[in-house]
């Protein structure tokens, strides 16, 4: 509230009585060098909830100018933050940790107030993306260097990691507070510092999560929170992957846009840690325990709508058990997928987050039908509810000439492909540039080995729909990204391995 009073700015201030009680951790400044500042234009851009289009909020929506700002106090901050101890770090990012867990469900109002989450599944975000702050805390004691024994007589060959620097964080708005803490934890963890740029839809979780940083005593100038509007992405964007200052590009996000990113960090010879689109192959084998394959199903498919980079895209389903699936999934949709408003109690299907996405999956569907494939559910927009809820959706009869066989769909569309061998498994689901998650039912053991061997993916999941956590590193091959989140790999991301050789021990 105090807050909102230094402020003094009565549009704010309007909006926000009306969520107060329940959103106290709702910023409406962004976050640079420890002070919540304006834009230097004073430009605002409003954040919406996708459920009904109503403004939550209004945010800075700053500029190149911002964004160098938050770069020179990232920079200035990394000079200390780099020489504190990995047991202070540690013990500031648990401090983070615990303020996050204690304030969970205000963290998980906002999510589903900007994103149209379901309450219950924002829950399950906060617990995901508290469960990194904790690995990181306990990670960051644990990365060492190495003794290698030295080739000649009187010298010594030592291996330190140093933190990289400054670090730029580009994340989406489907997982908006999680893909934070998977990143920032790990490169804090490691002693460098950052520059945040939150989606547009999404900065809200950004910003609670970096007052709740300060409350915790992160420094300032360790974590900044640049917020933007879409039409200044590009210009923001390119200050966070090109200045100087900038050692490393951490984004999360689309393989179009990982890629311009990419380019830009090439130019500086920078290290980029990309997490990009997905196209996971979901493949059910004779052998499976159809049930658990089911409910595996529903986990893999419907978690945020369909809006996960790791969501099932491709349902390749052995023609010996694809009646039995298809009859069963319809049965769970039909049961299971209650859309409505992320609040109301029940709900388990939100709305898309915003128009493009909602008009990119129906045309998607639009086109699978006009080529043949039918929709045994769904296939449209439940417009009663909202202009952005698109019906749970079940499509059979895919084939190769459709968009839903070959993209990522990021939607709650089920496409449904009759496979007769476990070598049309494989050939189908490593038929893509794509290769971060995929999905195995089988109960054949050898199966198992073998076809988890020649899967094409960063991660492989066997008889489950759900794979991460955050002892796992976590992340793609082709061009699904480069690098890992969580495990220990997380952390080494953002360290430089330095080779000292000391000699003339003799003397
Ligand atoms: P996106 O369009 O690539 O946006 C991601 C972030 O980049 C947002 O903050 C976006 O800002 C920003 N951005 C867009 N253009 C930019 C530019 N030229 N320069 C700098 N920043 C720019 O992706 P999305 O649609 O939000 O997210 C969905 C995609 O993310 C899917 O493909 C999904 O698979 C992928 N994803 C991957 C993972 C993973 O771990 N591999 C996890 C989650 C999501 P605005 O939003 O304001 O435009």
């Amino acid at each position: 509230m105090m807050d909102l009073l230094r402020a003094g700015l009565t549009h704010k201030y309007k909006v926000l009585v009306t969520g107060i009680r329940k959103m106290h951790l709702l910023k409406c400044q962004a976050y640079v060098d420890g002070r919540w500042v304006s834009a230097s234009n004073q430009s605002v851009f409003a954040v919406t909830n996708p459920a009904n289009d109503a403004e939550i909020t209004k945010v800075p929506d700053m500029e190149a100018k911002d964004a160098k700002d938050a770069l020179e106090a990232a920079s200035k901050a990394f000079e200390t933050w780099r020489n504190t101890t990995a047991k202070e770090r540690a013990s500031i990012l648990r401090k983070w940790f615990q303020l996050c867990q204690e304030n969970s469900v205000n963290l998980a109002e906002i999510v589903t107030a900007e994103s149209g989450k379901p309450l219950a599944e924002a829950k399950g975000e906060i617990a995901y993306g508290n469960s990194f702050l904790e690995w990181f805390a306990d990670t960051a004691r644990h990365l060492n260097g190495e003794i290698i024994p030295s080739p000649w007589p009187n010298k010594q060959v030592l291996v330190t990691r140093e933190p990289v620097g400054v670090v730029s964080v580009i994340t989406p708005w489907n997982f908006p507070f999680a893909m934070i803490t998977r990143k920032v934890a790990a490169l804090m963890a490691a002693g460098c510092t950052c520059v945040i740029k939150p989606s547009e839809d999404t900065p809200l979780a950004a910003l609670a999560a970096a007052e709740l940083a300060d409350q915790a005593g992160v420094p300032k100038g360790v974590i900044n929170v640049v917020t933007t509007s879409r039409k200044n992405a590009s210009a923001v964007g390119k200050v966070l992957c090109e200045d100087d200052i900038v050692s490393c590009i951490s984004f999360t996000g689309s393989t179009h846009v990982g890629k311009i990113l990419y380019g830009m960090a090439a130019k500086g010879v920078k290290r980029v840690s990309l997490e990009l689109g997905g196209n996971a192959p979901f493949i059910v084998m004779p052998s499976a325990d159809l049930n658990n394959a089911l409910d595996h199903a529903m986990n893999a498919k419907f978690r945020n709508n369909g809006q996960a980079c790791i969501a099932a895209n491709r349902f390749l389903i052995h023609e010996e058990v694809y009646n039995d699936f298809v009859r069963g999934f319809l049965e769970r949709i039909n049961k299971k997928c209650i859309m409505g408003d992320g609040t109301k109690e029940g709900v388990t299907c939100g709305p898309l987050v915003n128009d493009m996405q909602a008009k990119k999956v129906s045309s998607m569907v639009d086109d699978a039908i006009s080529k043949g494939a039918k929709a045994l559910i769904g296939g449209k927009f439940a417009s009663d509810i909202g202009n952005k809820f698109y019906e749970s959706t079940l499509l059979v009869d895919v084939s190769p000439d459709m968009q839903v066989y070959n993209e990522e769909i990021f939607g709650p569309v089920v496409s449904c492909i009759k496979i007769t061998s476990e070598e049309e498994a494989l050939k189908i689901s490593n038929s893509t540039r794509s290769g971060l998650a995929s999905y195995l039912f089988t109960k054949d053991l050898s199966q198992a080995f073998r076809m988890s061997q020649k899967l094409k993916f960063g991660m492989v999941a066997i008889n489950d729909g759900i794979l991460s956590t955050s002892e796992a590193p976590f992340g793609g091959v082709k061009e699904s990204g480069i690098g890992r989140e969580g495990g220990k790999h997380g952390a080494e991301e953002y360290t430089d391995l330095k080779y000292t050789l000391i000699s003339e021990l003799d003397k």
